[in-house]
C-alpha cells in the first residue's frame, strides 16, 4: 500500500528497506495499529505517489514514512514536497541522512523544497546505548544524526527529536533535545 490514513493523517508508505534494526521494531503490530498492508511489492515512484495524493482529502498532515527508511529515497521525497507545496508535510526518519548522503546538505535541500516539519528518531542519549538499541548499518551514525538534526533545526524545519517510551531515560532525552535545538517527543505510537 502507497499511502493509508492514520489519526488525522496521510502517510506514504516509500521503503521497506531500513539502515536500522531496532530491538523495539515490530512491523506486524504496526500493520495492525494502522490496519494496512504496508508491505511493499516495489518502491512507489514520485509521480505514482504525487498521483494517489491528488486523490485523497480530509487529511491533516502529509507524512513520508515507511516501515524502513524514508531518506533512502531522498530524491521522491523531494519532488513529491515541490508538488505539494502548501501541505502542511512531515518527515518521520531515523535521521541517517548524512550517512546515506555524505556529499548532500540534506537539511537545506529538504527546507528548499518546502518541508515543515520532521520527526528524528533519537531513541538514545549516548552512542553506545544508540549501537546497542538500534544497531545501525553505519559505525558513525549516532553522531551524524544529531548533526543532521540540529542543521534541520537551525534551517526553521520543525523539529521533533524523539524517544520510544521506556527505551530512554527522559531526563537525559530532555537535556539532549534542549542542546539540539529540538523538541522532545515520546512516542506511544507511529503518531
Ligand atoms: S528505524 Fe523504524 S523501521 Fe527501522 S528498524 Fe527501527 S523501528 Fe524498525
Amino acid at each position: 500500500m502507497i499511502t493509508y490514513s492514520f489519526g488525522d493523517n496521510l502517510y506514504i508508505n516509500l521503503t521497506n528497506r531500513c539502515t536500522n534494526h531496532c530491538a523495539f521494531c515490530d512491523k506486524g503490530h504496526l500493520q495492525k495499529v494502522v490496519n494496512a498492508d504496508l508491505k511493499l511489492k516495489y518502491e512507489p515512484t514520485a509521480a505514482e505517489i504525487i498521483s494517489e495524493v491528488k486523490k485523497k482529502e480530509g487529511y491533516k498532515e502529509l507524512v513520508f514514512c515507511g516501515v524502513g527508511e524514508p531518506t533512502l529515497k531522498l530524491d521522491v521525497i523531494l519532488e513529491v514536497l515541490r508538488a505539494f507545496p502548501k501541505k502542511d508535510t512531515r518527515l518521520n526518519t531515523c535521521g541517517h541522512a548524512y550517512c546515506i548522503y555524505p556529499d548532500r546538505m540534506v537539511a537545506k535541500e529538504l527546507k528548499s523544497a518546502g518541508l515543515k516539519k520532521i520527526n528524528i528518531s533519537l531513541n538514545a542519549t549516548s552512542k553506545e546505548e544508540y549501537d546497542k538499541t538500534c544497531k545501525p548499518a553505519f559505525p558513525d551514525a549516532y553522531e551524524k544524526m544529531l548533526r543532521f538534526a540540529k542543521d534541520c533545526a537551525d534551517e526553521g524545519i520543525i523539529t521533533y527529536g524523539s524517544f520510544v517510551s521506556g527505551f530512554a531515560n527522559e531526563g537525559k532525552a530532555k537535556a539532549l533535545t534542549e542542546k539540539l535545538g529540538v523538541i522532545l517527543k515520546i512516542r506511544k505510537d507511529l503518531n
